[in-house]
């Protein structure tokens, strides 16, 4: 069914009360001009920008028309549920495989799933996870219509980063995902997700404001939702960095229906 179309007032409304919702007392001003490398033009926030360092994790640097090995999310699940290809399968109370639309639009990749992911089978269900529901929604998106998921499928013992053993071993179940799913952008959540993702050990400060590409889906990397929580100091550039990818969202939406 076609959406209907948001008028002024109600985008009006989101935003502001996407920066109530975020904690912020002041118009934020978009930072395009960090992502685009000078003044947006619809030109340059087209380009996928490609870092140095970056080596596509499964020995591709080009983009791959990836055909999908299962039918069905719901097939690929049913395959890799019971996973054991680390030693994390053996110490996981659920396999957390991720939640949301099989079309999305966009994925948001966070790292591993911690305690109350663990219990509940579910990504980012947690106060990380609640502060991401209301990001989604002052951008005017739901949990239902994107797809949320992990770096890891399992918890880490006392949430710590995930061993490059681990990432490696649980990466293709994240890349089967994406290939089914064919999302039009990906946000990579946090720095570890960013780093795993683009195979790069740059910081955060440097991964974010531009677009990578993953498979040829480009890519960005912003805050994750527990830094916000930690520091809430964040939140505005988080918010920046929300803004820039829901306008790319709404133009890659607005260039399918024409
Ligand atoms: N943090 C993550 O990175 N993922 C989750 O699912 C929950 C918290």
């Amino acid at each position: 069914m076609e959406e209907a179309p948001v008028s002024l007032q109600e985008m009006l409304r989101r935003a502001l009360t996407a920066q109530v919702e975020l904690g912020m007392g002041e118009m934020i001003v978009m930072r395009e001009e960090r992502y685009s490398g000078k003044e947006y033009s619809e030109e340059r926030i087209q380009m996928v920008k490609k870092s140095p360092e970056t080596v596509d994790m499964f020995g591709a640097d080009k983009k791959i028309e990836r055909a999908p090995q299962f039918d069905s999310l719901k097939a690929h699940y049913d395959a890799v549920c019971t996973c054991q290809l680390c030693h994390l399968g053996q110490t996981r109370t659920k396999f957390v495989y991720g939640v949301g639309s099989p079309e999305a639009d966009v994925i948001f990749i966070g790292e591993a799933p911690g305690r109350d992911e663990d219990l509940q089978g579910e990504p980012f269900v947690g106060r990380a996870g609640q502060l991401l529901d209301r990001i989604l929604a002052a951008m005017g998106l739901s949990r239902e219509e994107v797809y949320i998921g992990n770096i890891l499928k399992c918890r880490p013992p006392n949430n710590r980063d995930p061993l490059p053993e681990e990432a490696e071993k649980c990466l293709p179940h994240l890349l089967e995902q994406i290939t089914l799913i064919r999302p039009k952008l990906i946000c990579a959540l946090g720095r570890i997700a960013g780093q795993i993702l683009l195979k790069t050990t740059a910081p955060l400060g440097k991964l974010r404001g531009e677009w990578y590409e993953f498979e040829g889906v480009p890519l960005m990397v912003t805050y994750h939702p527990a830094a916000l929580l930690r520091s809430p100091a964040y939140k505005k550039d988080l918010w920046a960095d929300m803004q820039v990818l829901k306008k790319r969202l709404d133009e890659l939406r607005m260039g399918q229906k024409t």
